[in-house]
């Protein structure tokens, strides 16, 4: 049977008995040399750990061996002495499978906190992944967040050019508003020419025109189609042949009674101010 486990006993060290001592066979003064033997366990040959140490004297000059427990008082005492004196080193090799198991526990502890953190991890992935419903709430919201955000921009920006209109026009300033002005002609419609503001403004291929005029709350619906027509027709006059997508828009006190856009013409209550945020879209390259 193969036996694949139990003890063993290996030298450790020699060492000269410093301490006085004579030998009981012989009567060789110091002639004493003690060897310290560590008994391990060990599995496959491999030692485990140590079972204890057993320390035999032996006579340099006779070569009579003495096992320590066998030792007359006195040469105990000088062993002792001497042992304590110069201690035997330690050998931990009696104990290297026991290490090996400790490292290697070690290290598949190690692993496993490893592979339970990658397997969380990757488990939050897949989760996020995986899941169509969040993702799109999350676009779709990052989404409107971003029209809100820039629709606010456009809106404040109108606004301020509602602010900006000009009484009377730069031609160096503000062509088009200045050709507009004369074109129009607002006192033909019985309009207050100190109180009729025009702005415009291009951005790439299109062109706002805001229009303020005083009256037009107390127009009729005819005598405000009339200069509708008249403002659009002066509008394609002025550009000619440029092919600008046109914005214009006719208000009072920060509100449109008409907007005409490329998607048509809308007066009224239907004249909502979120018509011409499309003027101050820019193309994103
Ligand atoms: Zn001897």
């Amino acid at each position: 049977m193969l036996i694949f486990f139990g003890t063993r006993s290996s030298r450790i060290q020699s060492q000269k008995v410093t301490s006085h001592t004579v030998c009981p066979h012989c009567e060789s003064q110091n002639s004493f040399i003690a060897t310290i033997f560590g008994t391990y366990f060990h599995i496959f040959w491999i030692p485990m750990f140590t079972l204890g140490k057993r320390t035999i004297v032996e006579c340099s000059h006779c070569k009579k061996t003495y096992d320590e427990k066998e030792l007359p008082e006195s040469i105990r005492t000088a062993l002792h002495k001497s042992l304590q004196d110069q201690p035997p080193k330690k050998a931990y090799w009696h104990c290297s499978g026991c290490f090996i198991i400790l490292g290697a526990s070690g290290l598949f502890l190690l692993l496993l906190i490893y592979a339970l953190i990658f397997k969380a991890v990757k488990e939050d992935d897949f989760v996020s992944d995986d899941s169509p419903y969040n993702y799109e709430e999350v676009y779709t919201k990052d989404q409107t967040n971003y029209k809100t955000t820039n629709a606010e921009t456009y809106a404040y920006q109108l606004k301020k050019d509602m602010l900006n209109t000009d009484y009377s026009p730069n031609i160096e300033k503000d062509k088009y508003s200045f050709a507009l002005k004369l074109c129009l002609d607002a006192p033909s419609f019985g309009l207050d020419e100190s109180t009729t503001g025009y702005f415009s403004k291009v951005s790439e291929n299109k062109l706002l025109i805001l229009v303020e005029i005083e009256e037009l709350d107390v127009l009729t619906e005819p005598e405000k189609n009339k200069i509708y027509s008249k403002l659009n027709m002066c509008v394609d006059d002025i550009l000619g042949g440029n092919t600008y997508q046109k914005y214009i828009g006719t208000f009072k006190n920060k509100t449109f009674t008409m907007l005409q856009t490329p998607e048509g013409v809308f007066k009224d209550d239907q004249a909502i101010n979120e018509l011409l945020l499309p003027f101050y879209e820019v193309k994103e390259d």
